[in-house]
Order: C-alpha cells, then sequence, then structure tokens
C-alpha cells in the first residue's frame, strides 16, 4: 500500500493523493494549486503517473482546490468513475466550467495553451458517481465510506478500508463546526493512517461573535449612508452572509429595507442549488423553504444590473465576487468606492498573498486595478470569526475521536502551520508516527 502526495504538501492548494495498493490505485481530490504565480506553476507540470491506469477518484469537495484539475486528468486518458455528493458534483460543474472560462481568457490575453477546456468539463462531468453520505461504497475490493465534514455544502471525509482491514482517512477540509448554516462536522472513530488538513495549525479563530459584528458594520454603513463591499466566496459565505442579513431584518437588528445587491453570477447559481438542497442545513435553517431571500435583496444577474448599482444613492450593501478581489464584478465596485471615504470594504474570508483583497487588508493607501491607480480611502474592516476552516482547537478535536492510529500525515497548510499542530498533536495526542510530506512524495503505509 502506497500514497503519493500529488499537491498540498507545504502549501494550501493542490489538493491530490494518488493511492496504490496490489489491486487497484486510486486519486483522492485532484485540486488546482492557486496563489502565488510560482504554486499556479505546478498545475503545468507533467503528470508522473499514468491517468489512464488510475481506477477512480473520490472527491471530497468542490472547491476548486480539491476539483479543479479533475478535467486535466480526464484530458490525459482518466475514465473511472468520480465519486462525490450529489451537491458536490452540481457545486463542482459550476466551478469547472468558470474555471475553463477564466483559462481561455488567459489564453487569449497571454497567448498559452489552457490548462483544460469547456469540452474536457463536460466529459469529467459525464463520469460522475454520486454518493450519500454514510453508504458503504465498495469498488475493486476497497470499500469505501463518506462522511459530513461540515466545511461547505456537500464536503465529505473519506475512509478507505483495504481487504486486508487496514484502513486510511482523507480529512478533506474540516468545517469550523459548528456552522452557522449546515450541520455540525462528523467524526470517524478509527483508522491505522490518517491525512489531515492543517490549514489553521497554530491559530485560534477570535473568539467573538460574528453575527453582532457582523450587524455593527451592516448598521454604521446604514448610519453614515456609506456603502458597505463584501467581497465574498462564491460558495458557502455568500450563503451565510444572505442568511444571516435575513435573520437580522427578520429580528429587526439591522433596518429591514436597507438594500443589499448580491453581484456576482457564480453565488448567484451557487445560491440556487443550496436553496435546492435546504433539507442539508442545520436547525436553524433547515425549515424555511427560502432561507436567502430578505426584504431589499436585488440580485444583479446582467452586467448592466451591475454596472446601475452606483446609481442606489445613501445606504447599500454589496456582495461581490471574486471572494479575494482577483477578479470578478468586484473589481468594478472596488474602482467606484476605494476612493470613497464614507464606504467601507468589509473582508468576511481568507486573503492569500498576492492578491488585491490581502495589500488592502494589509493597509495598501492606493492599489492598481486593471493598470490603473486608485487611491483607497474607504474603511478596511474584517471580520476573522466567520471562517469554514476548523481552527487549531477544532482540528485536535477532530483528530482525537479517531482511535488506533499508526501514522498522521499533515497536508494543505503552509509548513509553519503543520509544524505548529504536529508539536500540538505530539503534546496532547498519543499519536505514534506523525509525518509532513513533500509535494510529490511516495510514501509506503505499513503498520
Ligand atoms: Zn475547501
Amino acid at each position: 500500500m502506497k500514497l503519493k502526495f500529488l499537491g498540498a504538501a507545504g502549501t494550501v492548494t493542490g489538493s491530490g493523493y494518488l493511492f496504490t495498493n496490489d489491486h487497484t490505485k486510486f486519486i483522492i481530490d485532484f485540486g488546482m494549486f492557486q496563489g502565488t504565480k510560482e504554486e499556479e506553476s505546478l498545475n503545468t507540470r507533467p503528470l508522473d503517473f499514468l491517468p489512464s491506469e488510475v481506477d477512480a477518484v473520490l472527491l471530497t469537495h468542490a472547491h476548486l482546490d480539491h476539483c479543479g484539475r479533475l478535467p486535466l486528468l480526464v484530458k490525459k486518458g482518466f475514465r473511472g468513475p468520480i465519486y462525490a455528493t450529489e451537491v458536490t458534483q452540481e457545486l463542482a460543474e459550476i466551478v469547472l466550467f468558470d474555471s475553463a472560462k477564466i483559462a481561455l481568457s488567459d489564453q487569449e490575453n497571454k497567448l498559452i495553451n489552457p490548462l483544460y477546456t469547456e469540452h474536457d468539463v463536460v466529459e469529467t462531468i459525464k463520469l460522475f458517481k454520486t454518493i450519500d453520505y454514510h453508504e458503504p461504497q465498495e469498488f475493486k475490493h476497497l470499500k469505501f465510506e463518506y462522511i459530513n465534514a461540515g466545511h461547505i455544502l456537500g464536503s465529505a471525509s473519506i475512509k478507505i478500508t483495504t481487504p486486508q482491514n487496514q484502513s486510511i482517512i482523507f480529512s478533506g477540509d474540516i468545517g469550523a463546526y459548528p456552522d452557522l448554516l449546515i450541520p455540525h462536522t462528523e467524526f470517524f472513530e478509527n483508522a491505522n493512517f490518517v491525512v489531515m488538513e492543517s490549514t489553521y495549525g497554530g491559530r485560534a479563530h477570535p473568539n467573538e461573535n460574528p453575527i453582532e459584528l457582523f450587524a455593527e458594520h451592516l448598521n454604521s454603513a446604514d448610519a453614515t449612508k456609506g456603502t458597505l463591499l463584501i467581497p465574498a466566496f462564491a460558495i458557502q459565505k455568500t450563503q451565510v452572509l444572505l442568511c444571516l442579513i435575513k435573520e437580522l431584518k427578520a429580528q429587526k437588528k439591522i433596518r429591514p429595507d436597507l438594500p443589499v445587491f448580491l453581484d456576482s453570477p457564480m453565488a448567484t447559481e451557487t445560491t440556487k442549488i443550496y436553496a435546492d438542497h435546504s433539507y442539508l442545513f442545520n436547525d436553524r435553517f433547515q425549515n424555511d423553504s427560502t432561507p436567502f431571500d430578505s426584504p431589499a435583496l436585488n440580485v444583479a444577474l446582467r452586467n448592466k444590473q451591475s454596472s446601475q448599482i452606483k446609481r442606489t444613492k445613501g445606504a447599500k450593501v454589496i456582495i461581490a465576487g471574486s471572494g479575494m478581489m482577483t477578479g470578478g464584478r468586484v473589481l468594478s465596485h472596488a474602482k467606484e468606492y476605494l476612493p470613497d471615504p464614507n464606504a467601507s470594504v468589509l473582508f468576511v474570508g481568507y486573503q492569500a498573498a498576492e492578491t488585491l483583497g490581502r495589500d488592502l487588508k494589509q493597509g495598501a493607501t492606493e492599489v492598481k486595478i486593471d493598470s490603473q491607480k486608485y487611491p483607497v480611502y474607504c474603511k478596511i474592516k474584517e471580520i476573522n470569526s466567520l471562517s469554514s476552516h476548523a481552527d487549531e482547537p477544532h482540528l485536535l478535536n477532530w483528530l482525537k475521536n479517531i482511535k488506533n492510529i499508526n501514522t498522521l500525515f499533515l497536508t494543505h497548510g503552509d509548513d509553519d502551520s503543520r509544524i505548529k499542530l504536529a508539536s500540538e498533536v505530539r503534546r496532547k495526542l498519543a499519536v505514534p508516527e506523525i509525518i509532513l510530506p513533500k509535494l510529490n512524495e511516495e510514501i509506503n503505509l505499513e503498520v
């Protein structure tokens, strides 16, 4: 039994694992490297395995850094089933078509070959085989089971068991349980090997009430008749914000007719999928047939509607993508509102290095958008407790539930985070062996 680390080994993005035994080869996640130019260049490195020899893919969830290179795998000859939950399949379809579109425009701008095309995405979607949480599966003599990771809707942790009764768990991304919108992260109880994410190793989320903070930011924009621009990720973060706005308006903790604009075609599509699967929400929102529709919510579908948002004078809220301000409609709002001292930008999610979002969070006084310079006179605000990732105490608790671990592999975190998490695991839990794998390292799994 062997495990090869195809990504997210020393970095957060590019998740991918090749599991091999005497009978079969499985890939668990095959995501895009994102972030710095150096990281992104890893996407175009030749694969050092034959995709046609891989029998199946097990996909944990629909984030691009977990599913983004699947069309490349298919383009290079993979023809097996891609196992995922139904929601993951639907969300991955949106994410992958968007990714192919971006690759195409990159090609037009920079004359480089796209990683894959829409045709490859179509072929990839055909291979999906949807399964439910807790439904035992078997393929090529390997048994596997998905449980709810509580990270985004449809997200899973996966346990594979061999005919020799050896087992390995892939955490996927672990949610910041309890989540505001989706049910609590579930735990596996035992395994010989665990591959665990370490995004928030060494860090705890701030001990604050994100809902009260959010209401304060909304009310302060309202009081000053200013614009509150929220760059938001299309999956999960946008839906959480919309639910909270509905709840705060219903409770009159914010003005019910405060105009809110949702200005992201991808988030709008994603929100429809979330609404279709609202039976998967937690008790707080499960029985609401329209969990995202609040009074004075305006959804900008067309570009023209987007460009007209600025005509709404007085207080307003704009939720727009992309979440790290690397593209999308949020940029035209940034051009309008960064120079406006009465406006605010509210960050509610992670901002990676070399993004406009990170520059603004770090206090840039002038930024460049589409080669034009814009002064930053607006206020920059943040809520750091709305993360959809478990922090270190929650990661440790997740791990504590698993008995009989022989080896723990820490991935999906920068080296600083996984070194800190490893030392906490050594201090608090009895795990015989902890390995921080390197990119493309292959490790024998022997008990
Ligand atoms: Zn994720």
